[in-house]
């Protein structure tokens, strides 16, 4: 069959503030990468308190949105509270900018059902959009394995149960995942509409599905540094395909 521009579909890829400076929308090509790999056109999507403002417009204009990894969430974004009542563990690298952005984006992925995928910080962004909360650090939930791996960051450190009848365990085949962790918040309690379908030994949530939506999943560790999930990409790539004929044919 002959490949058409309109089989790429554009995915957003949500950038960060640059650790010099809090003005400059950066992020890893690691994610464009594994979207174009997995046949999507991957576009940079800035932050900020103005373009928030007409996030639902960008998101109208592309097929799918990439929550990626980045610093903290600030404790009164995304509505506020949204670290668990006995959280006291230092918190970093917060941007008010960039949460009201995605904030603001998610939310309208949501309505449009647009496909999500939320790596990391992302995954912990689509819980707090949707009335879930984190804890500050890991340890404040029991976590008593390593999950804040310091260097070789594309090697796995731990293991991810997979529940057996969720999405993300068809699409790699397989209930056990050997991933990588660079994380040192956690779910406390996951969105009402949001189910756990991923634990790492300790307990630790690695991985949310929203079942009522056609692809919403988040995943706490970085698939686009470890290489070895290409799936996890594809199945997201493919849903925003999909979903943006089905969109173009209603
Ligand atoms: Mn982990």
């Amino acid at each position: 069959m002959e490949e058409h521009d309109s089989d790429w579909p554009l995915i957003g890829i949500c950038s960060r503030p640059s650790d010099t400076n809090a003005d400059e929308s950066v992020f890893s090509t690691a994610y464009a990468d594994a979207v174009q790999d997995a046949g999507g056109i991957p576009i940079a999507l800035p932050f900020g308190f103005e373009v928030a403002s007409i996030a639902s417009k960008i998101i109208s204009r592309i097929d799918g949105l990439l929550l990626t990894g980045g610093g903290d969430i600030t404790p009164d974004g995304f509505g506020g509270n949204i670290y668990a009542k006995h959280c006291v563990a230092k918190i970093a690298f917060m941007s008010a900018e960039r949460d009201v952005f995605e904030w603001a984006a998610v939310r309208a992925a949501w309505d449009r059902d647009i496909p999500c995928l939320g790596i990391c910080r992302g995954l912990q962004v689509m819980n707090v959009s949707f009335g879930g909360t984190l804890v500050r650090d890991a340890m404040e939930r029991g976590a008593t394995i390593m999950h804040w791996q310091q260097d070789r960051r594309f090697e796995p450190v731990h293991d991810v149960w997979l529940s057996r009848d969720s999405h993300l365990a068809r699409i790699m085949g397989t209930d056990i995942l050997h991933v990588n962790s660079i994380h040192h918040q956690a779910i406390s309690t996951p969105a009402s509409e949001a189910r756990i379908v991923g634990r790492a030994s300790d307990g630790v949530p690695e991985a949310i599905e929203f079942p009522n939506k056609h692809f919403f999943m988040g995943v706490q560790w970085h698939p686009e540094m470890l290489g070895t999930m290409p799936q996890i990409f594809e199945a997201f790539v493919n849903a925003c395909r999909s979903e943006a004929k089905a969109r173009a044919t209603s």
